[in-house]
């Protein structure tokens, strides 16, 4: 398949991503037994993730999304930005940040900081993909759906420049 100049194909079925994170969704369910956990979903990418996950989610808990973005064209800037979106009150919570895809872990990492801030009872990270080759941080991934190697992806939320965030399943480019 082509996305603007790029060519992509096949790499984790819709099938495979639900399944997946059923899994990962019970296991929240167990973790957090008689707590009441605050979901934060990434955006944009995060979106298809984020509903899916919710559906298994069977806790009392709440769900808000944030937007912070580095990424611009097939490699991350290294950029971070601010928070935007944030309203609740995050002291004396349980947070589990929810993520598409954990590359560099630079993101995570001022994410993290950033929240820490806000004095939760705790913070854990649950994220579909890993680039686990290219990830290089301190920082403990509770929940990770796939590792993948270090190769551009898109689909089931992910996009290149604007595009793909509509397909159901992921697709990894053909050649980078
Ligand atoms: P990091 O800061 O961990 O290097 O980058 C994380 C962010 O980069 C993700 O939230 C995502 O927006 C973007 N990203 C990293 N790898 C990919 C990829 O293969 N495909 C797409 N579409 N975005 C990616």
């Amino acid at each position: 398949m082509i996305v603007h100049d790029k060519e992509f194909e096949t790499f984790i079925s819709h099938q495979s991503i639900l399944a997946k994170t059923k899994e990962l969704a019970q296991r929240i369910n167990e973790d957090y037994q008689g707590k009441s956990p605050l979901f934060i979903g990434v955006l944009n990418g995060v979106f298809m993730f984020a509903a899916d996950l919710m559906k298994e989610i069977n806790l009392p808990s709440e769900i808000s999304f944030i937007k912070l973005s580095s990424y611009e064209d097939l490699s991350s800037t290294g950029k971070v930005s601010e928070l935007i979106g944030l309203k609740e009150d995050l002291a004396g919570k349980d947070i589990i940040i929810v993520e598409d895809i954990v590359d560099t872990g630079e993101t995570m990492t001022h994410l993290l900081r950033k929240l820490a801030e806000l004095n939760p009872s705790s913070i854990e990270i649950a994220t579909l993909l890993l680039k686990v080759d290219v990830f290089k941080k301190d920082i403990d991934l509770k929940y990770v759906g796939f590792k993948i190697p270090e190769k551009f992806v898109i689909g089931y939320g992910l996009d290149y420049n604007g595009h793909g965030r509509n397909l159901k399943d992921i697709y990894q480019i053909k050649e980078q």
